[in-house]
């Protein structure tokens, strides 16, 4: 028999931890049909609220559902590890506990993994119920990715992902402590199968991000999976360079032609402060990099374990 593992990041979800597992069950007799074995992994991502004690009341009565609870919040990117990491399955799947990734599709899923797929993948085609300026912003941040990434990143993809052990496996590999899980699924390749469906809001509490933190967190994606911003600072250097150059012939030229007005000191100013603002940022996009090595450097755990049963 083969095993499936469910994984469920939770940072304060005590009430949809409940939901969430009756959900699952109505399509937990497919899998049983299917001689498919499963385990419900609920990743307590340091939560300050019930989450824990109303996992632990679930594990009372159903020995198939487990719990990792982290010592604080480390964000769901290192819930998705630790996830991965403990998830004993042959196939894994990784869902929101707030039901925004239907425990319906499991079938559909499980049925293109027999088909021979390696993984398959879930994304969202509507924006329904998001703010505007934030659907606006993913857009761009997708349109960005394509042309400065080599890595494949769909728009409205979602974490909803079933996999095989070899991706998990692959995906394990990829122990860096910036993670960015939408780049690196593309990164790993393998055949994916993407299914599509309409946006689901949350059905109880609220989320956890907001405009701030995505923003934050697309600049972690960028700065992950492409080193395009060092090139565009490389790039201003040589165009300054080459501007200052034409500009220093202009100065000779005029001055045989006509002599030497002393003139343009406002002019100068701008052009000092532009080419030193046009630095800073450049160091600041090297420092971006400096920081994320540094951290990479460190070696620091991705999550620490409070408790586990
Ligand atoms: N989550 C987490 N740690 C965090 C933030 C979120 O484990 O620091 C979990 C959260 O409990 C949920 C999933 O990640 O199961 C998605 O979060 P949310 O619904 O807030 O994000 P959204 O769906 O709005 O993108
Ligand atoms: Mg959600």
């Amino acid at each position: 028999m083969s095993l499936l593992s469910a994984i469920v990041p939770c940072y304060n979800e005590e009430e949809n931890v409940e939901l969430f597992y009756s959900e699952f069950m109505k399509n937990a007799s497919f899998l049983e049909e299917k001689g498919i074995d499963w385990e419900l992994l609920y990743i307590d991502d340091g939560s300050r609220d019930k989450t824990v004690a109303e996992v632990k009341k679930l594990r009372e009565k159903d020995e198939r559902v487990h719990l990792v609870s982290f010592s604080r919040n480390f964000g769901k990117e290192a819930a998705m590890y630790a996830g991965l990491q403990k998830a004993k399955g042959d196939y894994v799947v990784i869902m929101d506990a707030d039901l925004q990734d239907p425990p319906s599709l499991l079938p559909e899923m499980i049925g293109y993994i027999e088909q021979g797929y390696d993984s398959v993948a879930t994304r969202r085609v509507s924006r329904k119920g998001e703010p505007p300026v934030r659907s606006f912003f993913a857009r761009c941040f997708y349109k960005l990715m394509h042309k400065i990434s080599k890595t494949e990143m769909m728009d409205g993809a979602r974490d909803y992902r079933l996999m095989t052990r070899q991706v998990v496996d692959a995906i394990l590999s990829m122990c860096e402590y910036n993670r960015f899980t939408k780049g690196i699924f593309g990164w790993v390749g393998y055949e994916t199968k993407w299914l599509e469906y309409e946006n689901i809001e949350r059905v109880k509490g609220e989320t956890k991000w907001n405009f701030w933190k995505l923003l934050l967190y697309s600049f972690e994606g960028i700065m992950a999976f492409s080193t395009m911003p060092l090139m565009i600072a490389s790039l201003c250097g040589v165009l300054f360079c080459v501007v200052a150059f034409l500009m220093i012939i202009f100065v000779i030229v005029r001055k045989m032609l006509f002599g030497d007005p002393v003139a343009g000191w406002p002019s100068l100013v701008c052009i000092i402060l532009l080419t030193s603002g046009i630095q800073f940022f450049c160091i600041g996009i090297v420092g971006q990099y400096l920081a994320k090595t540094y951290m990479e450097v460190k070696n620091r755990p991705i999550y620490l374990v409070k408790e586990e049963l």
